[in-house]
């Protein structure tokens, strides 16, 4: 038995993973994580290292590996504990167990160390003076400036002594040799939240804002009384932790109905009990008024992450977390992985939302790492969401997570009045423009009160779904029951299993000749805006407007100003900041997500549209909705009007089931990219084949495995390099995983798929 080995892991030098000889002694104690004791090096120095893996072959020669010499029975530290999430996520995800611990551990950037370095004068006054004249007498100038500098000042920043007074390293270390003085570094963390506070601290109060920021326990919640509902889901959540029986939680709540506050005190007790707490948020919604609410209550103990850190920022955060100098870590995603030395609760807020889906090998949800870390860990996991996923409901009511309800708004105000717009009915009536009759008249009343509008675009990148504009009809594939995607050369494709037709000229359901593609873009809606209102001040936000360095920021922070009447926007205005003038938001086209090509875009246009409706009327001025749509029968966007999310899920979940997509079933997406497109058509054959025949067995044995595919995913083609995907499908997760290995191994002992780049994506949510 071999030990895979990693000696040093706060190196980027991470790739060098070693093989160790298991003595019969520590067979069976060993674990993955497990922190041991090895000969290092030519002089085989005692060093400590992590197991990452074992094997039961060697790639060197025998007579030269080495053995463990002992391990740690100290308990797991934290760095063997993210160690083992490492394992568990590339088990789990696929990819190689490198890509797994740089996506866990926190590993310092070579160029970028933060230290300061400080002189400190180690002579008296008067010793300094003599020594001072002494200097001068012989004319050595660069001394005498610095000494005389530090007589002004005891300790000086090196950089500064260097810049300014143009002294030279070899100056400071001669006097440090003669005992003058000291060279000394200093780690320096900087604390986000803290200079966020004071940069913008400053506006609040002149704005008015109160100053009661500063630390000062959490004595706030004297302003108010939890609701009922507030209580219960605090005390069931209290009562299990208490007595060690930790969980995963789903809380689900409206909008404003209090969950940010049942966190912070589910926070604020096990941070009194002396363990630390996690906060995953979404990116877009990690605002300067959501961090403020945590800095209350826990003060410098509170500290964020977010991606326009810099790589050496992070890195400091997470050594603060490390050395324990604060309880509570705010990000996204990535943040999940802080490492704290006693982690008991991590809360995953707007769980609904695809962020927490990674991107890069190894593709992780957020939801489900969680709560293998807080398994392993002994924590608990408390998710929350306004329109919680299909997955973590269909979970709750398996009885995997124990679910929490806030059903009423915490200050009783009214959720906002929507009403759906029939599309197909405006075109009857002459109206061809994209704002409905009933929306137009909305408008003007709002801009004659004075009061904010926000139009909003629910697009998706490329989405060219085609429908008729007579009846609302949509072409879909007759296998996968998602919508036809329109290519080049007048086909349709499905991004599912392949199949192809050609496009109608005229709706196969009702003869019109009004069928085409559903393009519309947020400039266009600008304009139209601008022209059918002349006097409005129209604000967009769209990829354009926040390219450059906080745009996103500054318009939200304009429209917050009142310097706008309206707010064309995609879905990224949706979240965040709360407007509390907003009181009409207008979805123009519901059907732009509900035809996207995947499973999901059913379950994702219902969350928009809860979300976008509930944008409106959050102050004390009451709110209306229009939900502009081609289907307004479509279960997503009826139960969305109604903000019915139970009714909404018993739909979905009919139709997960009847077609067998997650979570009722599993789906591993295989995604291969070649440059020769020749190539990739054979890998792609070849890969099949193999599937088929490792399914054949396994369906042979009681488990049933489909594949599906090739087809051409969304993209089909980036940078020149061409792309196919394949799916499996199956009830069991676990059974995807052994495919995923034995696909893996294929591939690796194949040299024709060297030239291929194939990864793995579980349960994708993502375009891919
Ligand atoms: P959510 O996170 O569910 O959107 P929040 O926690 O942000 O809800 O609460 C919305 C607003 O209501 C906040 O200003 C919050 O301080 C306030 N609030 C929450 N709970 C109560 C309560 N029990 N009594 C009065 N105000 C409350
Ligand atoms: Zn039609
Ligand atoms: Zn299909």
């Amino acid at each position: 038995m071999f030990a895979n080995i990693i000696v040093d892991i706060t190196h980027e030098k991470l790739d060098k993973i070693f093989q160790y000889k298991v003595p019969s002694r520590l067979e069976g104690e060993l674990c993955v994580g497990m922190e041991v004791a090895v000969p290092f090096g030519r002089g085989n120095r005692r060093t400590k290292g992590y197991v990452i893996g074992f094997c039961e072959t060697c790639d060197y020669d025998l007579s030269k590996v080495k053995e463990v010499e002992d391990v740690s029975r100290k308990g797991i530290a934290i760095e063997g504990k993210l160690v083992a999430l490492a394992a568990w996520m590339k088990e789990h995800y696929g990819g190689a167990m490198i890509q797994a611990l740089k996506t866990v551990l926190p590993i310092k950037q070579k160029e970028r160390e933060k230290v300061r370095k400080k002189i400190r004068l180690l002579l008296s006054e008067e010793e300094g003076r003599e020594r001072l004249s002494f200097y001068l007498e012989k004319n050595q100038r660069a001394r005498a400036r610095l000494l005389s500098a530090l007589l002004d000042d005891n300790v000086l920043d090196y950089e500064l002594v260097n810049k300014k007074l143009n002294i030279t390293l070899s100056v400071v270390r001669a006097l440090e040799e003669q005992g003058i003085l000291a060279l000394e570094s200093e780690r320096v963390f900087r604390n986000p939240v803290h200079l966020q506070f004071q940069e913008r601290g400053q506006e609040g109060a002149a704005r008015g804002g109160n100053q009661e920021g500063a630390a000062q326990g959490c004595h706030k919640k004297e302003s108010f009384h939890f609701t009922d509902e507030q209580c219960t889901a605090i005390e069931i959540f209290w009562q299990d932790y208490e007595e060690g029986r930790y969980g995963t939680y789903l809380l689900h709540g409206v909008t404003g109905s209090g969950k940010t506050e049942v966190y912070i005190e589910m926070i604020r007790r096990v941070v009194a009990g002396g363990r630390q707490a996690i906060v995953l948020i979404p990116e877009i919604a990690l605002t300067f008024q959501t961090v403020m609410r945590f800095y209350r209550c826990f003060g410098e103990r509170v500290s964020i992450m977010h991606s326009r850190l810099s790589a050496g920022e992070r890195y400091d955060q997470m050594m603060r977390a490390k050395e324990g100098e604060i309880d509570v870590m705010i990000g996204p995603r990535s943040a999940l992985f802080t490492p704290f030395n006693d982690l008991g609760l991590v809360v995953i807020d707007e769980e609904h939302e695809n962020t927490y889906k990674s991107e890069q090998v190894p593709r992780y949800h957020a939801r489900e790492t969680a709560v293998a870390r807080a398994d392993m860990e002994g924590a608990s996991v408390v998710l929350g969401s306004a329109t919680p996923s299909l997955e973590a409901m269909y979970r709750a009511r398996r009885g995997e997570y124990k679910l929490l309800e806030l059903r009423r708004r915490s200050m009783r105000q009214e959720m906002a009045d929507v009403h759906v717009v029939d599309l197909r009915e405006e075109l009857k009536n002459g109206n061809r423009s994209i704002l409905s009759g009933k929306l137009v008249e909305l408008m003007e009343n709002r801009l004659q009160k004075k009061e904010q509008t926000m139009l909003f675009l629910n697009r998706r990148g490329y989405a060219g779904f085609v429908s008729c504009r007579e009846c609302g009809h949509v072409i879909k594939c007759p296998h996968c029951d998602v919508s036809l995607s329109s290519h080049k050369g007048g086909k349709l494709v499905c991004h599912y299993c392949g199949h192809e037709e050609t496009r109608p000229t005229v709706c196969p359901e009702c003869g019109s000749r009004h069928v085409g593609e559903f393009r519309a873009g947020t400039q266009q809606i600008e304009e139209i805006v601008k022209a059918r209102f002349p006097m409005a001040r129209v604000l967009r936000m769209d990829m354009d407007t926040t390219r450059e360095k906080d745009g996103h920021e500054k318009i939200l922070a304009a429209f917050a100003n009142e310097e706008a009447d309206v707010l064309v926007g995609t879905q990224m205005i949706v979240k965040g900041h709360d407007f509390p003038n907003v009181t009409l938001v207008g979805i123009l086209a519901a059907d732009m997500s509900l035809y996207g090509d995947d499973y999901r875009c059913g379950e994702r246009t219902f969350q928009l549209l809860v979300q976008a409706a509930g944008r409106a009327g959050r102050g004390n001025k009451p709110g209306e909705a229009v939900i502009q749509t081609y289907s307004p029968e479509h279960y997503a966007i009826e139960t969305a009007a109604r903000q019915d999310y139970a009714a909404f899920y018993e739909e979905e979940i009919r139709y997960r089931m009847l077609m067998g997509y997650p979570p009722v079933e599993n789906l591993l997406a295989v995604l291969i990219s070649c440059e020769d497109e020749a190539l990739l058509g054979k890998g792609c054959h070849y890969l099949k084949e193999y599937a088929l025949r490792i399914c054949k067995n396994r369906n042979e044995s009681g488990t049933k495995i489909e594949v599906i595919g090739p087809a051409s995913p969304g993209i089909g083609k980036i940078n020149d390099i061409f792309r196919k995907v394949l799916y499996l499908k199956s009830e069991k997760y676990d059974t995807l995983i052994v495919v995923k290995n034995w696909l893996e191994q294929y591939i690796e002992l194949n040299r024709g798929f060297d030239k291929m780049r194939i990864q793995f994506d579980f349960n994708p949510m993502n375009t891919i």
